[in-house]
Parts: C-alpha cells; sequence; structure tokens
C-alpha cells in the first residue's frame, strides 16, 4: 500500500522501529542527524536506505517542517554516504519517492542511493 503523505507521522512505521533498534537493519553510517542502512530488497549492486532521524513521513514533510540543522545534517549525510561507498567517480543515482505516484511504501522520508552499476534510464514504467 502506498502512503498518503498528508497524514501526520506514524510512530510505528518500520523504519521508526529500525531507528529505534526494534528491528534489525544492516547499518552502514550513523550520525546525529542520519542513518544508514542496505535496503532489504537491493534494486541494484549498492542500494543504500538513508532516514533522517526525526519524525518526517515524506520529503514535503522535511522540507516543510525540518530545521535548517537538520535539512544541512541530512544532505551532508547522503553525500557523505555516497562517498564512502566509493560512488563518486562511477556514479550514483539518488530516488525519495513521495506519495502514490511514486509508489512511496514506507512513511517516513528515505533516500534511496543506488550504484556499483549502470541504473539504465530514469524511470521504469
Ligand atoms: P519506498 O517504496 O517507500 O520508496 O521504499 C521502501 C524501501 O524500503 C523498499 O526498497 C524496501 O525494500 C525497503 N524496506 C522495507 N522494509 C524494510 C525493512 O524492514 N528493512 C530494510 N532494510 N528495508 C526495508
Amino acid at each position: 500500500m502506498t502512503v498518503d503523505v498528508t497524514k501526520p507521522y506514524d510512530p510505528d512505521n518500520i523504519f521508526a522501529k529500525i531507528l529505534r533498534g526494534e528491528i534489525p537493519s544492516k547499518k552502514v553510517y550513523e550520525d546525529e542527524w542520519s542513518y544508514a542502512f542496505y535496503d532489504i530488497n537491493a534494486q541494484a549492486k549498492t542500494h543504500i536506505l538513508i532516514v533522517p532521524k526525526g519524525a518526517y513521513v515524506s520529503w514535503d514533510d522535511f522540507s516543510t517542517k525540518a530545521s535548517a540543522e537538520e535539512i544541512a545534517g541530512f544532505v551532508r549525510a547522503v553525500g557523505k554516504v555516497a562517498r564512502d561507498s566509493d560512488l563518486v567517480e562511477p556514479g550514483y543515482r539518488l530516488l525519495a519517492n513521495v506519495g502514490h505516484h511514486a509508489g512511496q511504501e514506507v512513511p517516513h522520508l528515505h533516500v534511496h542511493l543506488f550504484g556499483g552499476e549502470p541504473l539504465g534510464p530514469m524511470i521504469a514504467r
């Protein structure tokens, strides 16, 4: 089921549980603002999810309500994870699905980081 991003944040969503350590994840990176872990169903050789630690449903919610510190911290974390994964020179793709048309399934903002191989067309239909 896809996410209605206009609804309030659900603290029982799966990524909130991962952030609280209630369910396991394969950690890639963590700092004050962000947590990164491997996607359970990788769609590319490298497929990492980066989430802000704050309670934000989507990019829309985050870009509206997050503090400048949270936004800067999160954006820097995404860049650092890609850099530390040696993806800058070969290249990588970032994706944040927002709501129904994009197929967002987890109601906690996450950026997908894909890389490690050529990634094909920008949009698959
Ligand atoms: P969305 O469609 O919301 O942009 O992407 C959700 C992503 O979360 C999917 O790629 C899916 O494989 C991943 N995912 C869902 N549940 C879990 C989980 O419990 N652990 C991990 N590591 N990834 C998950």
